[in-house]
């Protein structure tokens, strides 16, 4: 048996990094690192981002592993955690994003215990409603933030929101809710140093909504769209890639399946071999069948999704044919795929 390799390329994130720096400029990019660097490998990623500045986690867990190997990097993280959470993340001078009333309290608790000003980005809800302080709740919500600011306990170093990309006109309205609060916090005299608004799609193509910060993950791990066009600059830092097992007339059967994490509804795709683009015939469990070509053999490599140079798909074009987006087949993916760093 042989084990499915997920190939990751050092010099493909960083070129995609330098891309979408090259795109945003002079908005900043803040790396999003969630769910292990969208299932890359959290320290591998943080290792070749090098010249990256802020780091966005997601979870104070991995936020304390980023600090861990980036001292002087800017670490944010924004989902609401416990208090020991919290502690240690004020402890760390990791950044905290902070959405709710209750969880501001909480943070304010937290540094007034360490003596220690926390720093938070306050989130504006401006229509996702996923977390956020909706607008007629942000004057209450600013007053309290501001007068923690006075006590020494807290700094209000950004603002923040979340679009929806659902359409255009839906994040203008977003962005003018944004622009308003923004205004609201200065008129109570904070001066936050960051202002972020867009991810990846909003921050490539909508300049005018650009912040002076972007959190973008997708684009730079080189995972499009679903639906949307290539990105210029831009290629997958991961390629997964298997080995053909037999050769059986005409099928080959190669060494990864649905265990691995490969959407069994994937049959029917095509991906690459030694001889171009095959069928995907089916998905087992630990095995997949696939279209045989002269001379398969034995040992041979086939790719699932990567850049196209044995003629195979990106991983959004596999998640476009099961309605769902490139993240989730990587995601999806299971600790028995083995993680192999090329150049
Ligand atoms: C995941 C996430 C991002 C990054 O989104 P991409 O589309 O991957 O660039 C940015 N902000 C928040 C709040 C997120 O959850």
């Amino acid at each position: 048996m042989s084990v499915p390799m997920l190939e990751i390329s050092r010099g493909t994130l960083q070129s995609n990094i330098a891309a979408v720096r090259a795109q945003i400029v002079p908005s900043e990019l803040m790396l999003v690192m969630k769910d292990d660097a969208y299932g890359h490998g959290l320290e591998w990623a943080v290792d070749a981002a090098d010249g990256v500045s802020w780091f966005g986690s997601y979870d104070i867990a991995s936020a304390l592993r980023i600090r861990a190997r980036r001292q002087e990097a800017r670490v944010y993280a924004w989902a609401t955690s416990p208090d020991d959470e919290i502690a240690a993340a004020i402890e760390a001078g990791v950044d905290l994003g902070v959405g709710t009333l209750p969880y501001l309290r909480r943070v304010i608790a937290q540094a007034a215990l360490l003596g220690v000003r926390a720093r938070v980005h306050l989130k504006i809800d401006t229509g996702l409603h996923r977390n956020g302080v909706r607008p007629e709740d942000w004057p209450a919500f600013v007053a309290e933030a501001r007068a923690a600011e006075q006590r020494g306990v807290l700094a209000v170093v950004g603002v923040w929101s979340h679009l929806a990309e659902a359409s255009d006109s839906e994040d203008d309205e977003a962005a003018g809710e944004f622009r308003v609060a923004v205004q609201s916090l200065r008129d109570a005299g904070a001066e936050p140093e960051v202002l972020h608004l867009t991810a990846s799609a909003a921050s490539w193509w909508r300049p005018e909504l650009r912040g002076s910060l972007s959190r973008i993950g997708a684009f730079c791990y080189g995972v499009r769209s679903a639906d949307g066009p290539q990105i210029p600059g831009v290629l997958p830092a991961a390629e997964l890639r298997a080995q053909v097992l037999s050769v059986a007339g005409d099928v080959v059967e190669v060494g990864i399946g649905s265990f691995d994490g490969l959407p069994s509804t994937l049959a029917g795709a095509v991906i690459g071999t030694p001889a171009g683009a095959r069928l995907l015939r089916e998905v087992g469990a630990m095995t997949s069948l696939v279209e045989a070509w002269p001379a398969a053999s034995e040992g041979d490599l086939v790719t699932v999704f990567g850049r196209g140079a044995q003629g195979e798909q990106d991983a959004t074009a596999l998640a476009e044919r099961i309605d769902t987006v490139g993240e989730e087949i990587l995601l999806r993916l299971t600790p028995r795929v083995r993680r192999v760093e090329v150049d």
